[in-house]
Order: C-alpha cells, then sequence, then structure tokens
C-alpha cells in the first residue's frame, strides 16, 4: 500500500514538472511570486494537483534538497530561478 501510494505520488510530481515545463517555456526571464505560478498552472491545467504545485520545488538554487523537491531541484532542468522568498525567475 505505501510503496503504491509513494509510487502515485512520484508520478504526480512528474506530470506537475512536466506541465510546469510547458507551461513555462515561452516565458523565460519572466519574474513571478509562487502565487501567481499556481494560478497560471490552474488556468492552464484544469485539474486538482494544483495544490501540490509550488514554485519552490523545481528551483535551481536552493541550499538543500530535500525530499518532496523535485528531481529537477539543484539541476538544470529546473524551471525556475528563486530570487527571494517567494519570488521566482523562469529559466
Ligand atoms: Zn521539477
Amino acid at each position: 500500500m505505501i510503496s503504491t501510494s509513494r509510487h502515485s505520488f512520484e508520478n504526480m510530481g512528474k506530470k506537475i514538472h512536466e506541465n510546469l515545463q510547458k507551461l513555462f517555456q515561452k516565458c523565460r526571464g519572466e519574474i513571478l511570486t509562487a502565487e501567481e505560478v499556481k494560478k497560471r498552472y490552474e488556468k492552464e491545467f484544469t485539474n486538482p494537483d494544483v495544490m501540490w504545485v509550488q514554485a519552490s520545488d523545481h528551483v535551481i538554487n536552493v541550499g538543500i534538497k530535500k525530499d518532496w523537491h523535485c528531481c529537477c531541484v539543484k539541476t538544470d532542468k529546473a524551471i525556475f530561478e528563486r530570487i527571494k522568498y517567494g519570488v521566482y525567475k523562469v529559466r
């Protein structure tokens, strides 16, 4: 049971990453708040997983990578660069 939910959680994270990538690939250099990221996601993809959408899970410049972060964190695949608390630049 645990492994199943863990698995689907990872799949969901992957899907969110792919959706964010799709959504922001044409917005390079734009500066957005975490709230704006969520709103754009919600507008584009009408599904309930918006509650899991956190720009901070997809940034290149974090201090320490945490378990809940997307696998893109601290890699070249990261979608955002953190400017300051709650503010992100599209890479
Ligand atoms: Zn990601």
